[in-house]
């Protein structure tokens, strides 16, 4: 397959986007964009340095400061250093949540996300990718599931990450993030017109890839 694409994949909290995007990625020769990663290292940055995500003149500051990368591997980047796990605890996803609701970094996020994504051959996965960030995706994908399975899933993931968590205190933050994401004022987590729902709660990862494979067949 020598012509690529863009596919982009939204969905709320844990339904399932970077681990169907990294499968997706391996079957296509194409390169993955965790935006949320994105986020999450705005929010590390935000929780070290101590300042309210509401100044918005320190904010300017710590935007304009701020060096995020992705390895070959996946592994992410923040400043040079590898915060891979760092930006995956309870307390740094819900300051995602609150710091993405702020313009000026959905803005310089937004700009960095097209810069790296200039070419076609990515799977991006967030919640603006089909409305904001790539609104001519060739593929776009809206993601769901129940709480309890996400709940259930991102438990699962941190144990095999070596995160400790509790399961009952992961669903609260996925329904806290999850309202938060869907009722903020700039880009709310929303299906774009053209997306194609796939609840993905009674599905396995290979069955969900495939269904996706499949319409990225009838694209190319
Ligand atoms: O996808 P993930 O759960 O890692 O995202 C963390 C947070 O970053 C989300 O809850 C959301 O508030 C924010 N986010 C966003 N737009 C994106 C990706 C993530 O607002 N494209």
């Amino acid at each position: 397959m020598d012509r690529k694409i863009n596919i982009a994949i939204d969905g709320p909290s844990a339904s399932g986007k970077s681990t169907i995007a990294k499968r997706l990625c391996r079957e296509l020769g194409y390169k993955h964009l965790d935006t949320g990663a994105m986020y999450r290292c705005v929010a590390l940055k935000v929780s070290r340095t101590g300042i309210n995500y509401k100044d918005k003149a320190a904010m300017k500051q710590l935007l304009d400061n701020i060096d995020i990368d992705f390895t070959p591997r996946g592994k992410v980047l923040l400043d040079g250093e590898d915060v891979s796990s760092a930006i995956r605890t309870n307390e740094i996803s819900m300051l995602a949540s609150d710091v993405s609701t702020q313009l000026a970094v959905r803005q310089h996020l937004v700009k960095l996300q097209q810069e790296m994504s200039k070419n076609k051959g990515y799977v991006m996965d967030g919640r603006d990718i089909g409305t904001v960030v790539l609104p001519d995706a060739e593929v776009k994908i809206f993601m769901t599931a129940s709480a309890e399975t996400r709940a259930q899933r991102r438990y699962l993931e941190n144990k095999e990450r070596g995160i400790k968590s509790n399961l009952r205190a992961l669903k609260q933050e996925i329904i806290e993030r999850d309202y938060q994401d869907t009722h903020r004022t700039h880009s709310p987590l929303k299906k774009a017109d053209d997306a194609i729902e796939i609840d993905t709660s009674d599905m396995t990862i290979v069955q969900v890839t495939d269904e996706i494979l499949k319409i990225v067949e009838s694209k190319l």
